[in-house]
């Protein structure tokens, strides 16, 4: 890796250099909530002034540029003689994202490796993926963040370049040519040994910031015995099974495909959509029987899929803590409380 540093007004000039040929995405607020706090967003932003870097969290994930909510996998014109499938990966253009959190950098993480590592990748996802430029940028801990239990509050790769603010200065993490490349039409110097030191001094006041916490020691061989825990239900009595924590997550992608056919019959549609394993009829299959009815197991088959089964499968959290899903939860269900009532942990 290659560490430069830069004066923080250097990083206009940075934003102008990238946004000359390309689409800069970044986080922007969007409005206030009812106890006046900013609401930010991921959003296309062409002006440096509207970028929020000193944001807190979006209430979305970047997720809709690369895993949309809905898209067309394929569309059908059917022809006297047959018909014709058009394939579109849906590459509006590429993206340059300045600004991600490492939480958020960590999720893309993760989930490549469920979209491109695996035995079917998914095109449609890859294909965006590979069309993404990503500037990180260190954060202020949350209330609601547990992302330092997670393993999720660095990050080591999945960006192009990652800023941490070290006073007058900012010390840029470099980890690909374009990068590299991009930072020589700016002014920059290389790091002293001060630097590593301002560096350190930052990450370690920023550590002292978290106040929640997940006790991730065992936990899949605890989850493994408390899977007939009363817990499930007393959480699962309060879920109102609406979705919007699999909504909010970086990491959450399950979906479903629907194929339908025009009215007049000429042409046809295969379209994705992303869905919530908290809703009523996720397991739902043909015929009609619902392997999971109750609120209750599909909240605990949600918690078991991020902290159990995905630990299993790639030896690490689908989870990155940065609490979007309790934040956004009308019932005030947080992972932290979650996984404590199941370890038996009081406050
Ligand atoms: S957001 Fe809360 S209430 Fe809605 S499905 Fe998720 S856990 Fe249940
Ligand atoms: S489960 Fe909740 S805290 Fe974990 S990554 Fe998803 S939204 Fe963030």
């Amino acid at each position: 890796m290659i560490f430069k540093v830069f004066d923080k007004k250097e990083l206009k000039k940075l934003f102008d250099v990238l946004s000359s040929d390309n689409s800069i995405v970044g986080p922007v607020e969007i409005g206030a909530d009812r106890n006046d706090q900013p609401i930010y967003a991921f959003s296309l932003v062409s002006d440096f002034n509207n970028i929020k870097l000193n944001y807190s969290t979006t209430k979305l994930p970047a997720k809709k540029f690369f895993l949309p909510f809905k898209e067309d996998l394929a569309t059908f014109t059917i022809k006297e003689h047959g018909w014709q499938k058009n394939v579109d990966y849906n590459i509006d253009r590429p993206y340059i994202f300045f600004g991600l959190h490492a939480c958020d950098i960590n999720a893309l993480n993760k989930l490549d490796k469920v979209l491109m590592g695996s035995t079917y990748p998914m095109p449609y996802y890859a294909a965006k993926r590979k069309n993404m430029f990503i500037v990180g940028i260190d954060c202020a801990p949350q209330p609601y963040c547990f992302c330092r239990s997670m393993g999720s509050d660095t990050v080591l790769h999945g960006f192009d370049m990652f800023l941490t603010d070290i006073g007058e200065e900012y010390f840029a993490e470099i980890l690909s040519d374009t990068a590299y490349n991009f930072l020589k039409k700016i002014n920059t110097r290389d790091p002293v040994e001060a630097d590593h030191f301002l560096y350190m001094k930052s990450v370690s006041e920023k550590n002292k910031k978290f106040t929640a916490h997940v006790d991730t020691t065992d936990l899949t061989k605890i989850l493994d015995m408390e899977f007939q825990s009363e817990v499930w239900k007393h959480w699962g009595q309060q879920c109102l099974a609406c979705g919007t924590c699999s909504n909010v997550c970086p990491t959450c992608y399950c979906y479903g495909v629907e194929e339908t056919v025009d009215i007049n019959l000429k042409s046809a549609r295969k379209t994705k959509s992303l869905y919530s394993c908290n809703l009523i009829d996720f397991a739902e299959v043909a015929g009609g029987h619902n392997f999971r009815p109750e609120q209750h197991i599909r909240l605990k088959y949600r918690y078991y899929h991020k902290h159990r089964g995905f630990v299993e499968a790639y030896e690490e959290s689908l989870c990155v803590g940065c609490g979007r899903c309790g934040e956004s939860c009308l019932a005030g269900i947080r992972v932290p409380e979650v996984i404590a009532s199941v370890r038996r942990q009081e406050d």
